[in-house]
């Protein structure tokens, strides 16, 4: 890498940065954007095909209506206008997997115009002035087989499915990002963030980053400082983690600094991310002029919505991602700690379940990004995936409460009900796992533990009462664990007194 980088602190001390974010969403409609092919992911290479996204001759698409409704509630979360009137366009350009050679999508006439988003950076509101967020398909994919990187040189031949051809897509494009200093990495971190969150809320979409289901363009230029223009910029493609989206900004930043400190200038351009080391290298050279000689589609009829329809799909928007998360950190009495690793484990609305069926929010929340999280983790699901569902955990902690098992013995509960052998009271059954309730066996385990270590008994007589601990803990290894610590503890001090 010949990048010359300089230090980040130089760079906010000499110069202005930029952004701007791009960030396409794949919908989650069961059918393509212009034809009736199914839109689910993973399917055999090119087996959700037709004519119309194969772009064969004579073919003719049809607007999904679905799409439309989801681009609509898309557009009015981020506070933008909706069109009364617009249609789609040819995008022209050649790629081996967009099979009409041109992109159905919008130019001139977006669906959505004008809002904005305010995001959290550090407990400050920074506000995302919104272009537009258009209605466009997906292409093909390609894969190069061969090479060493999976990129098209050094490969030997490559392949196209045509399955993600027609998907739906909404690209979300943000006015320039100006006056975010230093904050530029976490800013652009929080907006693709809260974006997410938001088509998480709106359940429009996957929203899976690293699936490619939200793909994030990173515009990033540099100015002198207080000068006021905008200088020339790179565009880094396909950032796939909100991770990455910080690191590319922070190296295009130093990137740019290097060569404008050395009086050079700035190549327009499309850059790759490497997530290896946090660099990006040069992908193709990008004018603003670039020609895609757009036009109207003449295929489509024009997209219309009634104003009637937006305000009842205005009336379907969830609260607001933000508004909701402070609500129930509030409510719940979590740490802001918590409540991050709460949020970021995709939790929330599974402790919520969890304390709509009558758990301690703190219970709750210690099961799912403790216990539950973890076993997620391990297997490569999605926490909601895990095998347990909200009324479990809130049936598993009533057994706790009520003291028939204690948290060792919940840990034991969920490889059953995850191993899929019934009910919680089920599982307690079949593996013997009820605390004893009896004190009969626990005074019999106590008076074993205390022959063996008589010098204990003595201690604890003399008013040690910390020394029971080692009779505890001997008699949960008689029992197995299955021994209520706190009733034993109880009884060791009365027999003792
Ligand atoms: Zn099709
Ligand atoms: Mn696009």
């Amino acid at each position: 890498m010949s990048d010359t980088l300089v230090p980040f602190d130089e760079v906010v001390a000499a110069y202005d940065p930029a952004l701007g974010l791009e960030i396409h969403v794949e919908l989650n409609t069961n059918t393509k954007m212009f034809c009736g092919c199914p839109a689910t992911f993973g399917g055999e290479p090119n087996t959700q095909v037709c004519p119309t996204c194969l772009g064969l001759p004579g073919a003719m698409p049809v607007v999904n209506g679905k799409a439309v409704e989801s681009a609509i509630r898309i557009g009015l979360a981020l506070n933008c206008e909706i069109a009364e009137w617009c249609r789609f366009a040819r995008k022209n350009y050649f790629y081996p997997d967009m099979p009409k050679n041109f992109q159905t999508s919008q130019y001139d006439e977006p669906i959505a115009f004008e809002g904005y988003l305010d995001v959290d950076v550090e407990g400050e509101t920074f506000r995302v002035e919104i272009e537009r967020a258009h209605m466009e398909e997906d292409t093909g994919k390609s894969s190069h087989v061969g090479g060493t990187d999976g990129r098209i040189h050094g490969a030997d031949y490559s392949l196209v499915d045509y399955n993600r051809a027609g998907i739906p897509l909404i690209e979300i494009v943000t006015k320039p990002i100006l006056g975010a200093g230093e904050k530029a990495p976490l800013v652009a971190k929080a907006y693709v963030s809260a974006i997410r969150d938001l088509i998480v809320a709106l359940g429009v979409s996957d929203a899976r980053m690293d699936q490619g289901s939200i793909r994030a363009d990173v515009n990033l230029s540099l100015a002198p400082k207080g000068s006021g223009v905008l200088g020339t910029r790179s565009e880094t493609k396909n950032v796939n983690s909100l991770r990455s989206v910080e690191r590319a900004v922070r190296y295009e930043m130093s990137r740019h600094a290097g060569i404008l400190s050395a009086g050079g200038s700035v190549l327009q351009e499309t850059r790759h991310f490497h997530e290896n080391d946090g660099s990006t290298s040069s992908g193709r050279e990008k004018s603003d002029a670039e020609d895609y000689r757009y036009f109207p589609e003449p295929d489509l009829v024009p997209v219309a919505p009634s104003r009637e329809w937006v305000e009842e799909l205005r009336a379907t928007l969830p609260e607001n991602p933000a508004t909701r998360r402070a609500r129930l950190q509030e409510e719940y009495g979590f740490s802001d700690l918590e409540m991050r690793d709460v949020w970021a484990s995709g939790a929330l609305p599974l402790i919520e379940a969890t304390v709509a069926a009558g758990t301690s929010p703190q219970s709750a929340r210690k099961w799912w990004v403790a216990d539950l999280l973890r076993r997620a983790n391990d297997a490569g699901v999605e926490l909601a995936e895990v095998g347990v569902t909200p009324a479990q955990v809130a049936e598993v902690q009533a057994l706790v409460d009520a003291k028939t098992i204690n948290d060792k013995l919940a840990r034991q509960v969920f490889d059953g009900l995850i191993a899929g052998e019934g009910s919680a009271a089920d599982v307690i059954e079949k593996r013997g796992l009820a605390l004893v309730s009896d004190d009969g066996p626990l005074i019999a385990a106590i008076d074993d533990a205390l022959a063996a270590q008589p010098d204990i008994a003595e201690k604890i007589r003399g008013g040690n009462h910390a020394a029971a601990g080692a009779v505890i803990g001997a008699v949960m290894k008689a029992t197995r664990g299955q021994a209520d610590a706190a009733r034993v503890r109880e009884l060791i001090l009365e027999k003792l007194a």
